[in-house]
């Protein structure tokens, strides 16, 4: 630390991203990207925009927007774009909280929530996941404090129904209810169809998961006009060029690629229940994901040393040192013959370690 860093900032711890190898000799599951490229339209409509960089992007994100709202029968002053959904979760903290309006979340949840709130100065307050990893979904209801739910969530891959986020979104009527929905199209219900019923509601989304574009940097929100006005007051008042030329061509291409967006993603939800299956087979407790990973323990390796033995055996996956999290890893879903290799790497493990 400078002698310079100002005192607001001392103390802040800030979130710790998977990591990024330089080499190409892991097989990475640790970061839940996609295995797939992004579409060849996205692509496509990248490189034709590389040829303009010398002008600013469209601080309206226009092209982008009419396609969005097209996408999700909305209309377009019910959507903004962000650089990545970090920043609209960010500008959601900037806009919905503060001392007056304290953010709450699950204890076990997004690791970047708690950051958020302290780079913002936001009291907070952790609302315990229930035994079975589910959110306690009575415990947030009418909480009066501005609501953040990954949906399904991290790093469980449980999913809540449409009808326990409408139960919370509508008892909180008072404050902002902001659903996070990276995960959301692997196999859960988007709350995207209740944005015309409660103007409390704000669901953000991203390109990094299920478009297999988290190089890009694109994520989103979808909520009432003014929630999106205020979001847009944020935005000019930091970045209002916050989408780069390409990511924003990129983003059209792969709206319009929907067919093979949505093909990855059963490919990928087909794949998750044929790994948790045969991880259960091998004695690992998995939970029900709904997302494009799996958080499964097993029932004699602790998850620090499943860890570095999968690391040794070239695989990456993600340990969290955290109470009730110890035992676990979080698996990101590959290819199946990735989860074939994975599913290998392990029961060497087991027998190398018997
Ligand atoms: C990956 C992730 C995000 C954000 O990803 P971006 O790449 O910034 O769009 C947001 N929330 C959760 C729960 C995530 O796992």
């Amino acid at each position: 630390m400078s002698r310079f860093f100002s005192e607001k900032y001392k103390s802040l711890v800030p979130y710790v991203p998977g990591e990024q190898p330089k080499t190409q000799k892991y097989i990475k599951l640790n970061t839940n990207e996609s295995p797939f490229p992004p579409s060849e339209k996205a692509c496509e409509y990248a490189k034709r925009e590389a040829e303009k960089l010398e002008l600013y992007s469209d601080p309206e994100c226009s092209d982008l927007v009419k396609a969005a709202a097209e996408h999700f029968g909305i209309s377009e002053n019910e959507i903004i774009f962000t650089n990545g959904s970090d920043e609209i979760l960010n500008f959601a903290f900037m806009a919905f909280c503060d001392e007056a309006h304290p953010a709450v979340f699950p204890d076990i949840t997004y690791g970047f929530y708690p950051v958020f709130s302290a780079l913002n100065n936001v009291p907070f307050e952790e609302i315990p996941l229930n035994d079975d990893f589910t959110v306690n979904v009575d415990a947030f209801c009418g909480v009066r404090k501005t609501v953040f739910i990954a949906n399904p969530n991290a790093p469980t891959g449980i999913a809540l129904s449409l009808s326990d986020i409408e139960k919370i979104v509508k008892s909180n009527s008072r404050n902002v209810v902001v659903i996070d929905e990276a995960y959301v199209d692997f196999g859960a219900e988007s709350a995207v169809k209740l944005v015309h019923k409660y103007d409390n509601l704000l669901v953000t989304q991203t390109f990094s998961k299920s478009r297999s574009m988290a190089g890009a940097r694109l994520g989103f929100g979808i909520a009432n006009e003014n929630i999106i006005r205020d979001l847009n007051t944020v935005k000019y008042s930091t970045n209002p060029y916050n989408v780069n030329r390409m990511t924003m061509a990129a983003g059209v291409g792969a709206i319009l690629d929907n067919e093979y967006f949505e093909n990855n993603c059963k490919k990928i939800a087909k794949v998750r229940d044929y790994t948790s299956e045969k991880l259960k087979q091998l004695g690992f407790t998995v939970t029900e994901s709904k997302a494009n990973f799996l958080f499964a323990k097993s029932g004699d390796i602790d998850g620090g040393t499943l860890y570095l033995k999968l690391r040794e055996k070239g695989f990456l996956v993600r340990h969290f040192d955290k109470e009730r999290l110890r035992d676990y890893n979080r698996i990101t879903v590959g290819t199946k013959e990735q989860m074939d290799a994975l599913l290998n790497a392990v029961k060497e493990i087991k027998e190398e370690l018997r």
